[in-house]
């Protein structure tokens, strides 16, 4: 079986289709795992750049992170970002939010091929194919590999649309002061601005660094623009915060896809046999890491299903 994207609901997709004894390759076009759960290395410094956190709600995402946290891979970040925290728990990476997945690739003893890019599925042949790229990426591949669902599912699944985020990792000179202790500014109601992640505080890196998550609308208008000039309204929208330290170096990381317009109810969908195909990620299920998660575990379990009764 083949599983595309070792991001958290391709390693989860592929976890449970080991645990029922099936043989499973995940196909993953970056460097690394952990897709939009990124995290990365410039100037010294270590910055998360796609998601920053992750809450726990269901039974099994939570014991999963029970014994990530038990292994060290992940640690508990914070119990809320605001003045008056509301106690729930924002989990993170222990070393970066790839630490999750890396930790569930190592513990569930995952196959993953990275640095190749799945173009078309008749190149590698299975009985089964889980895709969990970006709903758009998912089916640009279908129809290049004629695996396309029925027309009224290709119409549905067209209509699935994602917001862009700009994420601006910036390496400063020294660590702000008056910043959060725990490293984090969540705007849940601000025009412009989405995040602030101080990655030192959030400890994480040795070195100063901020990971800046623009609103998907100010993303929106600031798309084509060159890196210097996002950087020049990034570093004016956020003037107090950096409370007069310099920025040494910084990278523009553009997501496309950063999340769904709308996340759809069902957890899957499957299709097919021989090969069985199903769709699986953050887009179904319920939105963020957890979700997708969800996702992943919905779509092997099907597929389980599907295999075992045909
Ligand atoms: C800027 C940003 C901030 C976020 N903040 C949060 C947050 O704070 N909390 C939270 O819970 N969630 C957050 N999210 C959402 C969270 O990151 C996602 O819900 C989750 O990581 C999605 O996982 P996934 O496995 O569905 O998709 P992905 O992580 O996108 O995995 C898909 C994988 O498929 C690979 N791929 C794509 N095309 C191909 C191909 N042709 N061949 C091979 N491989 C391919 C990709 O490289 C990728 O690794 C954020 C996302 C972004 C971008």
């Amino acid at each position: 079986m083949i599983v595309i994207g070792a991001g958290i609901s391709g390693i989860a997709a592929a976890r449970t289709l080991h645990s029922y004894g099936h043989v499973v390759e995940v196909i993953e076009k970056g460097r690394g795992v952990g897709g939009r759960m990124a995290t990365r290395r410039f100037a010294g410094a270590r910055f998360d750049h796609g998601a920053q956190f992750f809450t726990s709600r269901g039974s099994e995402f939570t014991k999963l992170i029970e014994n990530a946290n038990r292994d060290g891979a992940v640690k508990k970040w914070t119990n809320g970002f605001s003045d008056n925290p509301d106690g729930y728990a924002r989990w993170c990476g222990s070393s970066g939010m790839t630490s999750l997945v890396k930790w569930m690739v190592a513990e569930g003893n995952i196959n993953v091929r990275t640095a190749t890019t799945v173009t078309d599925l008749r190149d590698m042949p299975a009985n089964a194919y889980v895709l969990t790229p970006p709903v758009p990426q998912s089916l640009a591949i279908l129809s290049f590999s004629q695996m396309l669902p029925n027309p009224k599912t290709q119409i549905e699944l067209s209509a699935i649309s994602y917001k862009p985020t700009i994420a601006i990792l910036l390496r400063l000179d020294q660590s702000p002061e008056r910043f959060p202790e725990h490293g984090g500014v969540q705007f849940l109601e601000h025009r412009d601005l989405a995040f602030i992640s101080d990655n030192q505080r959030k400890g994480i890196s040795d070195e100063p660094a901020f990971t800046v998550h623009l609103s998907n609308e100010l993303s929106d208008s600031l798309w084509e623009d060159s890196d210097e000039e996002v950087l020049a309204a990034t570093t004016a929208l956020i003037k107090d915060h950096l409370n007069g330290v310099a920025v040494t170096d910084f990278q523009i990381q553009r997501w496309r896809y950063a999340g769904p317009e709308e996340v759809r109810a069902e957890p899957t969908i499957v299709w097919g046999a021989n090969p069985t195909i199903a769709l699986a990620g953050e887009a179904f299920a319920g939105p963020k890491v957890e979700g997708a998660f969800r996702s992943g575990v919905a779509a092997a379990e099907m597929i389980n299903v599907a295999l075992s009764s045909s």
